[in-house]
């Protein structure tokens, strides 16, 4: 078998008991890997109402085909289990060594349930499987547990993922963070890893990965990598990363200011990229395998900020999360709160989702300093900010209930605030205002696991596409219109689905943002790793199988179709200034060609029985 280790493992924690699983190829040929794998497997083996607390959950860590071969930033991995913060799908992707490492040590895929009976770590290798007590890990901080681990078992061909004190105390907006500094599990992975009393997983790989055919791969790689480098976003992201769109977005209308009470955001360029590459700035770094470095490494080593140390702090979520959402302007303090984020083993967007929430609730007198402790959480307020981000990943004060995620906060507070609260399907959305950017409005209302944006990641309107290719892929050059409806649920859906099949490949999503992610353009290097004749329709619909069953994942858990939508906010109240004042989302339509684009039902939801057919899908456990 070329691309993949062959196996996978699953353990129950309770019991130890484990079971090795060969990898067939018709799992391959339908899911292909990663994303792909890990969704297929949750939907086949997880009931629909499981307590995502609880012992029966699955956590699933998954590698794709291309992890450890020469293809171009294929460093990424895949992690899933039904989360507690939505009760739907949640998951993630991180570049990391760690999914190259887990197939080098002879693991697809590893499958976990039950709860271990005291604090453990996982440590994995080609020699097997062990459960490690770690009692005294447990309490630790994210780096603090890193650095414990790495000394017991070195760095080289070691990758590791592990919680914070977030996820030990369950926190739903956890996560889980590899390496470090990189972190996936949207919807509160990381609190499913502290449930099952799961500190960390250690891999260590000593294996080879075996492609099929090692010169026709050489040669598509270099021509990706050539294309790479005529992309207009290449040059940009390699050299200031991926913060350089946050003030186009901004000027365009689309960045969330201040929970959205607002489009515009004055110090909006105290936060660009000229100000990042100051004395605390140390280098652009990629992803292991990547040729895009599109982060930035900092330390800060003076002043009220010294200490704040990592990777990522100009990443556009970094900057658009604490900067103009929360109301800050200072580049240094956004830099401390994400290292703070990552350090307690938090979700960065759920967590400048939920302090900004609370800081328009502050704002609005729905709450007082009686009500958080006495801190002031005011939009700008930065000690507040820091304040609070410390509450939420200890589980304390009012950090308590902001952890909770804002649909649960609000319902907490009450006073009308779910209408402002930023979710879909109880999943914090990102900082993107949909009002300026409605096509992504609808990508978060559809997205498999609630209010996402890297599920689609529709540049429809962003990437300059040839008429022809928008007629390819939304049926209307006037997809490429901004605020007309036209076009954009064809053009989800298609985005939908090619972004699948590169998260299934585990190559990232940055590098593949444009063309470079059709399958057209990713197929040649799939063959030459497995030796399998895929097609570039069997792509196509492969992505389109992945995105339909996570859709049956999440109706058998209970959604509904009322729930693809968006808070009232975004759907009835214009933006009151900015470059998209006075826009709504036009949703209503947007989401019937959706539907009809998907072969959903627009009563109910549910993919037609022809679709499924024609996909190899059926009901399973409704
Ligand atoms: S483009 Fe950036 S995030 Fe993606 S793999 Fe490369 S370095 Fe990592």
């Amino acid at each position: 078998m070329h691309g993949y280790a062959g196996k996978i493992l699953t353990l129950d924690l309770s019991s130890g008991e484990k079971e090795i699983i060969a990898l067939d190829e018709t799992m391959i040929r339908r899911f292909l890997g990663g994303r792909g794998f890990v969704s297929s497997w949750l939907y086949e083996n997880l009931p629909g109402r499981v307590d995502p607390l609880g012992h029966d959950n699955l956590l699933v860590f998954s590698s794709g085909p291309c992890n450890g071969t020469l293809v171009p930033s294929a460093s990424r991995g895949s992690i899933g289990a039904k989360s507690p913060l939505t009760s739907i799908m949640g998951s993630g992707n991180t570049g990391s060594p760690f999914s190259v490492q887990l197939k080098r040590a002879g693991w697809d895929m590893v499958v976990l349930s039950g709860k271990a009976r005291r604090p453990s770590y996982l440590f994995i290798d080609t020699g097997g499987v062990e459960v490690v007590g770690c009692e005294d890990l447990w309490g630790k901080e994210t780096p603090d547990a890193t650095f414990a681990l790495r000394s017991r078992h070195g760095s080289r061909n070691v990758s590791i993922a592990c919680i914070g004190p977030a996820g030990e105390r369950q926190v739903p907006i956890a996560t889980v963070i590899f390496d470090r500094f990189r972190a996936a599990g949207r919807g509160g992975i990381g609190a499913v890893m502290g449930s099952k009393n799961l500190k960390a997983l250690v891999v260590k790989g000593s294996g080879g990965i075996q492609v099929a055919h090692p010169k026709s791969l050489k040669q598509e790689v270099l021509r990706f990598v050539q294309s790479l480098s005529e992309e207009p976003y290449y040059k940009r992201y390699s050299e200031e990363g991926t913060g350089v769109i946050v003030a186009p977005m901004h000027d365009m209308g689309c960045v969330l200011v201040k929970n959205g009470m607002s489009g515009d955001f004055e110090s909006i360029r105290s936060l660009n990229a000229d100000h990042l590459k100051k004395d605390w700035f140390i280098r652009q770094k990629a992803c292991f395998s990547c040729p895009m470095p599109c982060t930035q490494q900092y330390g800060i080593r003076e002043g009220t900020y010294r200490g704040a140390y990592g990777e990522g702090s100009a990443a556009a979520s970094v900057i658009m999360g604490f900067g103009p959402r929360c109301g800050i302007s200072d580049i240094k303090a956004v830099a401390k709160a994400y290292t703070l984020t990552n350090e307690l083993g938090l979700d960065l967007i759920s967590t400048n989702a939920v302090l900004a929430f609370g800081m328009e609730c502050f704002e609005k007198g729905f709450i007082g300093t009686s009500d958080t402790g006495g801190i002031p959480l005011e939009f700008g307020h930065v000690p507040a900010l820091l304040e609070m981000v410390s509450q939420i990943g200890m589980k304390k004060g009012f950090g308590a209930i902001l952890g909770q995620g804002v649909k649960k906060a609000a319902e907490l507070l009450g006073s009308g605030s779910e209408r402002f609260a930023p979710h879909v399907k109880g999943m914090d959305m990102m900082e993107v205002d949909p009002r300026g950017f409605p096509s992504w409005g609808l990508m978060f209302a559809v997205s498999s696991r609630g209010a996402d944006h890297v599920r689609a990641y529709d540049v429809s309107q962003i990437m300059p596409f040839s008429d022809e290719e928008l007629v390819a892929i939304a049926g209307t050059p006037e997809v490429r219109d901004m605020f007309s409806p036209r076009g954009k649920g064809r053009s989800v859906a298609f985005f939908e689905n090619i972004r699948a099949v590169a998260d299934s490949m585990e190559v990232c999503r940055f590098v593949t943002r444009g063309k470079l992610g059709f399958p057209e353009n990713l197929v040649g290097m799939l063959r030459a790793v497995t030796g399998l004749d895929f097609t570039v329709d069997q792509l196509y619909t492969i992505g389109e199988r992945i995105v339909n069953v996570e859709r049956l994942f999440n109706l058998r858990a209970g959604m509904t179709k009322a729930q693809d939508t968006l808070p009232e906010r975004y759907l009835r109240e214009p933006l009151p200034d900015g470059a998209a004042k006075g826009k709504t989302v036009p949703m209503a339509q947007m989401l019937e060609d959706y539907y009809k684009a998907r072969d959903w039902s627009l009563i109910s939801g549910f993919p037609s029985e022809e679709k499924l057919e024609n996909l190899g899908l059926s009901l399973v456990g409704f």
